[in-house]
């Protein structure tokens, strides 16, 4: 029997919808999100995921404006630029389109963007949060994810769950959201011995890795949970995922398909992130 395709793109745009009394109780008092977006270079991947992010705010009534810099640019340019951003009391949000050229220390570049604005959740200070278990921004991947499990009304507590992929921008900080959902948790990389084992014993299994395809019939439980994250261009130009998408959904139980599964999801759940770092700077 084919799995239930969990639908992304539906569920993004009610998220986006639902967002609209707290931006309508923000305007009654004076204040309209705002979010900045850093674009480094003419990366074409980077330039859609950006331009995808801007429309979403627009059309959630949330500010938004671009600072595009050449790909020589300098760390310090850049740090000049979120520096003032963070003093910007119209920007409530910045977010730093991954990834940067080589000579910038993205690590330093992020760690810059103040903790209060940093809707894309990869500060440490907020990782640190994240981890305790009281986060105020949870990275915007990992929170769609979990957003579309729960929607599917898959259960989780009690459950296997199994993540191919340890970044800390998308592996890593879903572990801890399935954690918390008392979700038993097995983080699998490259290095891991009897990975397609480990994945058949998942009863949700989020493939994250940037392989297409990588995720086959045979490395799936039937009945389970399959969330695929990876986006990759084939040479034709066209969006592929990690899962073998055609034959998983005969085995599994859920599926997201790539395009219109995480994709759209991470953009909602920034946009979110962005209102309520509006909220709290009000508060
Ligand atoms: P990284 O390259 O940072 O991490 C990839 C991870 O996959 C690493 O942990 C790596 O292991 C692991 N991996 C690679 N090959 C294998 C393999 N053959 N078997 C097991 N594990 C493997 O990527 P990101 O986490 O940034 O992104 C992952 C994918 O998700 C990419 O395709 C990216 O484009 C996509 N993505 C999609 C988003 C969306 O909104 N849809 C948002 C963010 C990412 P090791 O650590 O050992 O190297």
């Amino acid at each position: 029997m084919a799995a239930q395709l969990i639908d992304g793109k539906a569920l993004a745009a009610a998220v986006r919808a639902s967002l609209a009394p707290a931006v309508a109780a923000l305007a009654a008092r004076g204040a309209q999100p705002g979010l900045a977006a850093i674009l480094v270079g003419d990366d074409l991947a980077s330039r859609v995921y950006v331009r995808n992010k801007v429309r979403a705010c627009e059309e959630t009534g949330v500010r938004s404006e671009l600072h595009e810099f050449a790909a020589q640019v300098t760390e310090q340019a850049l740090l000049e630029r979120i520096a003032a951003l963070n003093r910007d009391p119209r920007v409530h949000g910045i977010l730093v389109q991954l990834p940067l050229p080589g000579h910038v220390d993205a690590e330093r570049v992020l760690g810059a963007v103040s903790e209060t604005k940093d809707v894309d959740g990869f500060h440490a200070a907020n990782l640190g949060a994240l981890l305790r278990g009281a986060p105020r921004f949870v990275p915007c991947t990992p929170a769609g994810v979990l957003r579309l499990i729960e929607h599917a009304g898959v259960p989780l507590a009690g459950r296997h769950a199994v993540i191919i992929g340890r970044s800390s921008i998308v592996g890593k900080p879903l572990a801890l959201l399935l954690l918390q959902k008392d979700a038993t948790v097995t983080i699998c990389h490259s290095r891991t011995a009897h990975l397609a084992e480990l994945a058949r014993q998942a009863d949700v299994l989020v493939a994250a890795t940037g392989r297409p395809g990588m995720v086959g019939a045979e490395m799936v439980k039937p009945g389970a949970c399959v969330i695929d994250v990876g986006t990759s261009r084939t040479v034709e130009g066209k969006l592929r995922g990690d899962v073998d998408f055609a034959a998983v959904q005969e085995v599994a139980g859920w599926i997201t398909p790539v395009p219109g599964g995480v994709g759209p999801m991470t953009v909602a759940m920034l946009v979110a992130n962005t209102v309520r770092a509006t909220e709290l700077s009000l508060a």
